[in-house]
């Protein structure tokens, strides 16, 4: 059955054993399978050198592939050119034509297309409204706030009218201010256009707060795929729980668990553990405040559990809570957990 909704289960891309070996051993992106549901916001996040961009280019046609395909609704796009796929790119910083108003950056690519003057400054009229920015069409880049020309990027690449669009590192150079604010934007654009994304990023907290579907990846694989609620409640690997952070991985009991931050405890060593609860003997090695709550970071002292005797560990403490129970630096601690917060890790 076909359906037309934004959040159906048709794929607008589909990617099938997609590989790149840039000839120097290791392929950059290894064998990779993935849907990206259409009208959907997908991250794709990991370290840098992890083979974000090249997954991204191979799909964009700015790269060509190894093996493997790229699907686009169904249609195998694996050889056609760039402009050909119905796919459009958003780069870092937005790269606008500095001496071009923000009316003929938007028509730039119907110019090339040879498309008349009257025509594309219609077309591209049109799409400025669409992103609110009529007003300011006369404009330059260098006359237009970084909101204002977020926006004009947006136009520029939707004027080719394509059915996924394509973000690299797209707010990586703004200040963290700014850069909040577009993502926001960026989210809100997407929903209301009924748009496929396909964002690519280093930033966890990026891509938690725009994705449906995250995917992480490590070294040309992807490690996990789901949404944000997933990822960081149920990570499946070690790499992804450091990855995204806010966890600590714990040896214990013969296996590796892992449990949130801020789903531990500090107490003193004297405090008696209640039942069902586990603890660890640590040291303090740090506490940075953080307005709502205060980070202490610890070190497992020898002993305590032999395989974990050493390991860096974080607890997030309330502020009200620290203030009623403050502790010091390099006093020792026992940091405790419910057994109901331990996640086991479970490859796929
Ligand atoms: P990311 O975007 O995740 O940081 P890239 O896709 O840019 O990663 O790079 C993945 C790997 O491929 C890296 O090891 C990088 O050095 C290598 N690489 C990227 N582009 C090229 C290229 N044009 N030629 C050779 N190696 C490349
Ligand atoms: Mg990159």
């Amino acid at each position: 059955m076909k359906s037309t909704s934004a959040h159906s289960n048709a794929s607008a891309v589909e990617l099938v054993s997609l590989t790149k070996n840039y000839g120097d051993g290791k392929p950059a992106v290894d064998a990779i399978n993935l849907r990206i549901a259409q009208g959907s916001y997908c991250c794709l996040l990991g370290p840098s050198g992890c083979g974000k961009s090249t997954t991204l280019r191979m799909i964009a046609g700015h790269e060509t592939v190894t093996s493997g395909d790229v699907l686009l609704e169904n249609r195998n796009i694996t050889n056609l050119p760039a402009a050909a796929r119905g796919t459009a790119m958003m780069f870092q910083s937005f790269a606008l034509f500095p001496h071009m108003s923000a009316l003929d950056n938007v028509a730039f690519s119907l110019k090339m297309k040879g498309v008349d003057t009257a025509t594309r400054h219609q077309a591209a009229g049109q799409l400025l409204e669409r992103v609110s920015m009529s007003h300011l069409a006369q404009r330059k880049p260098g006359e237009l706030s970084g909101g204002q020309q977020q926006r004009v990027a947006l136009a520029r690449a939707l004027i080719t009218e394509p059915k996924v669009l394509l973000l690299d590192e797209p707010l990586s150079a703004l200040d963290p201010f700014l850069r909040i604010q577009m993502r926001a934007e960026l989210r809100r654009w997407q929903k209301e256009l009924k748009l496929t994304f396909i964002h690519v990023t280093h930033s966890q907290e990026e891509a938690m707060a725009l994705a449906d579907t995250m995917v992480v990846m490590n070294h040309g694989t992807i490690e996990q795929q789901g949404s944000p609620h997933d990822i960081y409640n149920r990570p499946n690997s070690e790499f992804v729980a450091r990855f995204m952070g806010g966890r600590n991985v714990i040896a214990w009991g013969g296996s590796v668990i892992t449990v949130r931050s801020d789903h531990m405890q500090l107490h003193d060593l004297s405090d008696r553990l209640e039942p069902g609860r586990h603890a660890l003997t640590t040291c303090i090695t740090d506490i940075e405040y953080q307005g709502t709550h205060v980070l202490v970071s610890l070190q497992a002292q020898d002993g305590a559990h032999p395989q974990t005797a050493g390991a860096e560990l974080t607890v997030m403490v309330s502020e009200d809570r620290f203030m009623s129970q403050p502790f010091e630096l390099g006093q020792q601690a026992k940091l405790a957990w419910s057994a109901d917060a331990a996640h086991h890790f479970t490859a796929d």
